[in-house]
């Protein structure tokens, strides 16, 4: 809940969080694996664990975190996910991690280097032989994708950042906006906005259903190995709403996370990741012994770091 999203958790208390992102995400996922008859379960767990290997600061904190381990390995948040629900949750007398299906730890590593693929035994296999994942964890890649271009319009124009001239810069947004302007004639631009974005939302899930169903059928895909076999994934939007997804992701790029105040925020979190790495290295007693590891240590910190929230991070760092 205490973890960035795009905002810094301190900044409002109506912005998106990890927290709020991974539900949303559920939702949207349980939505679509309804409506293709896949397993609805597996899709949510997936889509509840996939940020949880997230540093404090959101993408600012993972680029710090993982420039500190650049010597030892590196640093990458979905293998990080992985990392917390195989090895770091202690919950049972008998072993380590929460004792996940195959299938639920596939979908959690999203991506993953060739090195760490390397490591990973059968789950590994799917990055060296570039084969597809079930189509549960291939519904919420694309759910995370519809999730987080929607909610950070919306948290962009909640943080004035973004108005609405400069959200009709992006296509799918311009198109659905100019309608509702027309049927919502006096209704407040705020609801306008978020009428857009709801049916935005929508069109979006629709289209990724339509496209899946007909590639499901086309190929006549009935078992897991085909699934698995395939060249492309299976769970796709279809090419015109894709183009349009594309240009909205790049153009929050670059009028939202790289804007001033965000970036801002990303200099801090580098300068706090990056003491809390130092000073920990140089002060291995203060690492809880929960995160000490004996032939590991670095892993151990970064461990520790990852798990942190904004604030608790900011605390630290200003307490030390
Ligand atoms: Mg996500």
């Amino acid at each position: 809940m205490y973890k960035t999203q795009v905002f810094v958790n301190h900044e409002g208390d109506m912005f998106r969080t990890r927290l709020t992102h991974s539900l949303e995400v559920a939702q949207i996922s349980r939505g679509i694996a309804r409506s293709l008859g896949l397993n609805e379960d597996l899709a949510e767990t997936i889509a509840l664990a996939h940020d949880l290997g997230h540093t404090p600061f959101g993408h600012a904190g993972q680029d710090a975190l993982n420039q500190c381990m650049q010597d030892y390995g590196g640093f990458e948040h979905n293998f990080q996910s992985l990392r917390v629900v195989d090895v770091l949750e202690r919950r049972y007398f008998n072993f380590k991690g929460l004792n996940l299906t195959f299938e639920s730890r596939e979908g959690i590593l999203k991506h993953c280097s060739i090195k760490n693929a390397k490591q990973l035994g059968t789950l590994g296999e799917r990055f060296l032989n570039k084969t597809q994942p079930s189509l549960e964890a291939q519904v919420v890649d694309v759910a995370d994708g519809i999730a987080y271009n929607i909610h950070d319009l919306e948290d962009g124009f909640r943080s004035g950042i973004l108005t609405v001239e400069m959200m009709c810069e992006v296509v799918l947004f311009q198109k659905i906006f100019s309608e509702m302007k027309l049927i919502g004639k006096s209704a407040s631009e705020k609801i306008i906005v978020y009428e857009t974005l709801r049916r935005m939302m929508h069109l979006l899930i629709d289209d990724v259903t339509q496209q899946s169903q007909k590639n499901i059928s086309s190929l006549n895909i009935s078992q897991i190995n085909e699934v698995r076999q395939s060249i492309r994934p299976l769970i796709e939007l279809g090419q015109a709403v894709d183009i349009g997804l594309i240009q909205c992701r790049q153009w929050l790029k670059k009028m939202l996370y790289d804007h001033k105040r965000i970036k801002e925020m990303s200099i801090q979190a580098h300068e706090i990741i990056t003491f809390l790495f130092d000073h920990h290295m140089s002060h291995l007693e203060l690492v809880p012994a929960d995160y000490q590891i004996d032939h590991n240590p670095e892993r151990g910190v970064a461990d520790y770091i990852s798990g942190m929230t904004d604030r608790f991070a900011i605390n630290l760092h200003k307490s030390l």
